[in-house]
C-alpha cells in the first residue's frame, strides 16, 4: 500500500524529489491560481490585471470536485472546503478499512489509478514543454523543411513535436499551412499523431516522442507529385513567391 500513502503525501502534504522537499503538488497549483486571483483583485498595485489561469483553475475545479466525491462516498460527511483536509480523512477511512480487510485488491487498483492520474496531471501542468523535430513533410502543406527568423535565417524541420509532461502535440510551423477545417496543422495525442503517421507513411511513436530528445524518424512517404516541387525547397517567408502564399486569404 505504499504506493497509496506516497501518493496522498506527494498530493496533500510535501513533493520529493532526493533529499529535496518541495509544496504539496495540490498547494502549488492552489498557489498558482492564488496569486493570479490576488492581482485581479480591485485596488491591486499593478495597473493591469493578469486573466486567471484557466488551465489551472480547471484542473484545480475538476481534482478537488472529485476528492470530494471520494470523501463523501467514504464518510457521509460534508466535505471541506480544503482538498487536502478531504483527502486525507478519506484515507484515514480508507487505511482503517485496509487494517480490518474490509477492503478488496480491485479498490486499491481503483484508488491507486485515480490518485496517480490527478498527481500526473498536476505534475504535467508544471512540466517546461520540451521540443522534438518530426523529419517528416507535412501532410496539409508538402513541406518538409522551413526557414525561420528575419535576420539570422535558420532552416528547420517544419513539423515539431511540442512535449509538456505526457502530453505530445504535433504541430507544422508553416505559417501559411492549414487543415481541411481551414485551422492551423496540429496534431494532439496518441490517436492523432497515429492518424498523421498513416499518412506520412512512417510510425509517429507518441511514447517514443514523449521520452525522446530527438526523434531521426526516416520519411518513407511518396508525396504526390504536386508537391514535389515544394518538397525541392524549404517554405521560406522571405521569398517573394512564398511571401505572396501569407497573403492568399483561406476560403
Ligand atoms: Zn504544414
Amino acid at each position: 500500500m505504499s504506493g497509496l500513502a506516497e501518493l496522498v503525501e506527494e498530493l496533500t502534504i510535501e513533493t520529493r524529489a532526493g533529499d529535496l522537499r518541495g509544496d504539496s503538488l495540490l498547494q502549488q497549483l492552489r498557489a498558482e491560481i492564488g496569486s493570479n486571483l490576488g492581482r485581479t483583485k480591485a485596488g491591486a498595485s499593478s495597473g493591469s490585471p493578469v486573466p486567471l489561469n484557466v488551465d489551472a483553475f480547471a484542473l484545480w475545479e475538476d481534482i478537488t470536485g472529485q476528492i470530494a466525491s471520494m470523501f463523501v462516498s467514504a464518510t457521509d460527511r460534508r466535505p471541506d472546503k480544503d482538498p487536502e483536509v478531504n483527502l486525507l480523512a478519506w484515507w484515514a477511512v480508507f487505511s482503517a478499512a485496509v487494517y480490518r480487510h474490509e477492503t478488496v485488491q480491485l479498490q486499491h487498483d481503483v484508488a491507486g489509478e485515480r490518485l496517480e492520474s490527478w498527481a500526473q496531471r498536476i505534475r504535467d501542468h508544471f512540466a517546461a514543454p520540451r521540443t522534438v523535430e518530426v523529419m517528416v513533410p507535412c501532410p496539409n502543406c508538402g513541406y518538409e523543411r522551413i526557414v525561420l527568423g528575419e535576420a539570422d535565417q535558420a532552416e528547420v524541420f517544419a513539423l515539431v513535436a511540442v512535449v509538456k509532461g505526457t502530453t505530445v502535440t504535433v504541430v507544422c510551423r508553416n505559417p501559411v499551412c492549414k487543415d481541411a477545417f481551414g485551422e492551423p496543422s496540429q496534431w494532439v495525442g496518441e490517436r492523432q499523431l497515429e492518424e498523421l503517421g498513416r499518412r506520412v507513411g512512417v510510425r509517429v511513436d507518441h511514447r517514443a516522442l514523449m521520452t525522446a530528445v530527438n526523434s531521426p524518424v526516416e520519411s518513407t512517404w511518396d508525396p504526390s507529385d504536386d508537391m514535389k516541387g515544394d518538397l525541392a525547397e524549404p517554405f521560406n517567408p522571405a521569398d517573394p513567391a512564398h511571401a505572396a502564399l501569407l497573403d492568399t486569404p483561406t476560403d
